[in-house]
């Protein structure tokens, strides 16, 4: 086999005093038999990232990098960014110095036995390996039916999600690489990394309870980052207006031979016709207006993001020099 490579794991941490030493804990064993295993190398590191707390998480990741900083690093956020911008604070930190790495919550949620499914993978071939929840006994049902119809519905909005993946997954550098030209401000990191591409895989884990603490994302937050996962990756809700204010002009059409009938059959009462015809027309119209206007907004939104038009994989190419 060839040289053991360098992994980085990615933690974010937000409030979480109660679980980081445990986490650590776990962490350290881990790393310590894939490096005796020869399936990462001795440079490989754990960073923790800070992501604003205001309790004592960046003292405890200080006194561990202290302690042991052949296995842990720490990051500190000047303030409280969020999961996402947390996540990829990690990442892009590391980009330049690491062969893979695995983002994870700090909560001991997901698998850390995954790790090794994951590395192994990585070595296989697959420049992205993402974690899949195979079942989610843990959750209430209703976490399991918000989330499940989460990603459900993300698919009908027309946002690529790899179903029942969270944010623990394996990225080379390579990818890394390509992650840092992607300028957008609204990030959605599951909905960006199948986008980049390349070859992939999934490994299937068991999603625990949280070690200790609570979840940082209560229904309220969970919602902002549905809408936020929607309206960054699609703009099928803009098309939507089109097609509702399409069906209305024909529904206006109709109304207006019905009223005009009505009207002829002399059946109505003055003035009738002239409202119900006015009323579903300017409405039709009105939409359909606002879908076209719509349509450009998403021409925008889609520019001013600015992500690459292409990746290139490979560039193979004899220029017959040596
Ligand atoms: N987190 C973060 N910044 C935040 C909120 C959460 O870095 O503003 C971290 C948190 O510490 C944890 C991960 O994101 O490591 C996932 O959060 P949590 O476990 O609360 O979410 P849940 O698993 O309940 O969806
Ligand atoms: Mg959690």
């Amino acid at each position: 086999m060839n040289k053991p490579e360098i992994l980085y794991m990615v933690v974010p941490c937000y409030n979480e005093q109660e679980v980081l030493h445990e986490t650590a804990k776990q962490l350290k064993e881990k790393y310590t038999t894939l490096i005796q295993q020869k399936l990462i190398s001795e440079k490989s590191r754990v960073v923790f990232v800070n992501d604003g707390s205001k309790d004592t998480t960046w003292k405890i990741i200080q006194e561990l990098h202290a302690e042991s900083p052949e296995f842990f690093s720490g990051i500190n956020l000047a303030h409280n960014s969020g999961h996402q911008n947390a996540v990829l604070a990690g990442l892009m930190t590391v980009k330049d110095i690491c062969d893979m790495a695995i983002t994870m919550d700090a909560d001991l949620q997901d698998d850390i036995n995954t790790i090794d499914a994951m590395v192994k993978e990585y070595y296989n071939g697959n420049q992205v390996v993402y974690g899949v929840r195979s079942a989610r006994k843990t959750d209430t049902f209703f976490k399991k039916f918000t989330a499940e119809s989460f990603y459900k519905f993300m698919k009908i909005m027309g946002a690529d999600v790899v179903y029942n993946h969270a944010d623990f997954r394996l990225m080379s550098r390579r990818v890394l690489q390509e992650l840092a030209n992607f300028k957008e401000v609204n990030l959605f990191l599951r909905g960006m990394i199948p986008i980049i591409g390349f070859q992939s895989c999934n490994v299937y884990y068991e999603r625990h309870e949280r070690f200790a603490g609570e979840s940082k994302y209560p229904l309220k937050k969970m919602l902002a980052f549905a809408i936020n996962g929607i309206t960054s990756f699609s703009t099928k809700p803009l098309k939507l207006i089109t097609s509702l204010g399409f069906i209305m002009f024909i529904i206006s059409i109709i109304a207006f031979i019905w009223s005009f009938i009505v009207k002829i059959a002399d059946l109505s009462v003055s003035g009738w016709s002239s409202i119900t015809c006015s009323i579903w027309l300017i409405g039709g119209l009105q939409l359909l207006c606002l879908g076209i206007i719509g349509e450009y907004v998403g021409k925008i939104y889609a520019e001013v993001k600015q992500r690459p038009r292409f990746i290139v994989a490979d560039f193979i190419n004899d220029t017959g020099k040596n």
